[in-house]
């Protein structure tokens, strides 16, 4: 039943037809119930991994809690040699890994082998940091006294995966939190199980060659009910959970409700402004890749597409045209442009979400549907659809994780197109189409977009590891990857020294004896 080398790939990555689902690092057991991964390419059981069981779960954290005591005591070059190493061996898998998040994921092999480089990235990202943890040096208002910040490590640091980046995501926090010496327990998403064991696979082997004790990487499988054992344990610091506003909003009150910190990471409803002064050709390859990209589940995917009504007519004849011309099929055939999305309620939601639209008056541009026949098994593989709609819909205004586009015009200036833009509930991605500068730093200004990735004559979709990722409003308020994002994996603590022979107070506070 596996084709176009997945066999091999598994046999690679470590992977057999039944996986111990749990693993603290070297060791792997697990005493829970099976969960199947089938494969959305062709509908069948790729393989089967073990979940979680409460008492497998106070192991993982035990030994977790355990190991973080010596890691935490390991120089941060070092902890980032671990990584680098860990880089390299990604770099030996990235085939196999890559096809194995194509065919358990559904998204084109091409797109599974970026998802490894950005792993691969973020590491390299990582190893320079860990001799970069600066804090600051401040001047003292007390004479003899010296000041200055420092970063230690946080301890245990629970990452919640979701299926549409089901290795990238655990990368950006794994790499980063281990430089900064904190242990990680990852739950992946219960859609993508096969993925997480792989990955826990290639770092065990990093962590056990370098003599370091299990627990520094931990793996647990399972649901959200999985998911709520780390959202409700206070010996985890920080929760950093990728996922739906609704998962969010749980996560975050349950990690509130104990004070711990949660670096949120959720939906998306992204939208190009497209200006009279925009280049068309990049536009359309901005946005049909943008809507159709990972079958249009990426959380930065293209949703909603904001034109002039000047251009309307323009844009639109090429988008149609590009949209029509997608060959649609098994992913890992890198002669396709979309494979299939997640599963059958996924195909669901896209199947509804369309007729919704249409009954709140959408017009539809290119015909949806889900395709059948041969090739086509799974029932997972859908067309992509194009939907004239107006800003306000119901639908419009929510996230579809799925490839339908919607376009709308706006009147007059750029501030217009800008109002629709920022009318919806997340502040993920946006980007502007155009090569006027005054509309260009308008959509930049404070007054401009109101999302975490403001892009220029880019699309929506896709970001690069050096740059702080996330968004505001309902996509949480999380920042990850590059930039400062480090600082939230650490604890800052501020420390004055007194090298004098007195002792003077703070604010000139006179305090004889
Ligand atoms: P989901 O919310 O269904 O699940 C995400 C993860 O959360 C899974 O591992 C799931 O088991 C877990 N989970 C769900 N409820 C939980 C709870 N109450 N407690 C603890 N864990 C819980 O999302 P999905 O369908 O896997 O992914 C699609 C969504 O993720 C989209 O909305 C997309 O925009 C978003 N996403 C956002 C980003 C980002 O960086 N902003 C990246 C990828 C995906």
């Amino acid at each position: 039943i596996l084709d176009f080398g997945i066999d091999e790939a598994l046999k690679t990555l470590g992977i057999s037809s039944e996986n111990p689902g749990t693993s603290t690092g070297v060791k792997q057991f697990s005493s829970g119930s099976m969960i199947s991964s089938w494969s959305p390419v062709n509908g069948k059981l790729i393989a089967k991994v073990k979940s979680t069981t409460k008492a497998d779960y106070a192991l993982v954290m035990d030994t977790a809690t355990e190991a973080f005591k010596t890691w935490r005591k390991v120089p941060a070059p070092q902890r980032g040699e671990v990584v680098r190493q860990f880089a390299d061996k990604l770099r030996e898998k990235k085939e196999a890994l890559g096809k194995l998040v194509s065919f358990e994921m559904g998204k084109s092999y091409q797109e599974g082998l970026g998802e490894v480089q950005e792993m691969i990235d973020i590491c390299d990202f990582a190893v320079g940091l860990s001799r970069q943890l600066h804090g600051l040096t401040m001047h003292s208002e007390r004479p003899g006294h010296r000041m200055y910040e420092q970063y230690h490590s946080l301890g245990v640091v629970g990452i919640i995966s979701a299926f549409n980046f089901p290795v990238a995501v655990w990368a950006w926090n794994t790499a980063l939190a281990w430089v900064c010496g904190d242990v990680c327990v990852w739950k992946p998403s219960e859609k993508t199980p096969l993925c997480g064991v792989a990955c826990q696979n290639i770092a065990a082997e990093v962590f056990a060659e370098n003599n370091l004790p299990e627990g520094i990487s931990c793996l647990i499988n399972g649901d959200a009910q999985v998911g709520a054992l780390m959202t409700k344990d206070t010996r985890i610091p920080l929760i950093s959970a990728t996922g739906s506003t609704k998962m969010g909003k749980t996560v975050a009150q349950e990690v509130a409700a104990r004070l711990g910190k949660s670096l949120l990471e959720l939906g998306g409803n992204n939208a190009i402004i497209v200006t009279p002064d925009a280049d068309i050709k990049m536009t359309v390859i901005g946005a049909i890749f943008g809507a159709v990209g990972t079958a249009g589940q990426r959380c930065t995917s293209t949703r909603r597409l904001i034109i002039h009504e000047s251009i309307y007519d323009k844009v639109i004849a090429a988008v149609v045209k590009a949209c029509k011309q997608l060959r649609i099929g098994n992913p890992l055939d890198e002669n396709n442009h979309v494979g299939p999305i997640i599963d059958a309620d996924a195909v669901k939601m896209y199947t509804k979400a369309l007729k919704d639209v249409v009954e709140e008056g959408g017009r539809v541009l290119v015909e949806g549907g889900v395709i059948s026949g041969e090739g086509f098994e799974s029932g997972c593989y859908v067309k992509p659809a194009i939907v004239a709609v107006e800003p306000h819909f119901k639908m419009v205004q929510q996230e579809t994780f799925a490839p339908i586009l919607y376009v709308m015009t706006y009147t007059g200036a750029v501030e217009n197109a800008l109002e629709i833009q920022n009318s919806v509930a997340q502040g993920l991605s946006s980007a502007i189409m155009t090569n006027n500068l005054r509309e260009a730093e308008r959509f930049l200004s404070v007054e401009g977009s109101d999302c975490g990735i403001a892009n220029v004559n880019i699309g929506t979709s896709g970001a690069e590891i050096g740059g702080a990722f996330g968004g505001e409003k309902e996509t949480g308020g999380g920042r990850e990857s590059g930039s400062d994002a480090w600082k939230i994996y650490m604890r800052r603590q501020t420390n004055t020294i007194n090298y004098s022979a007195e002792l003077p107070l703070a604010q000139g506070i006179i305090f004889d004896m």
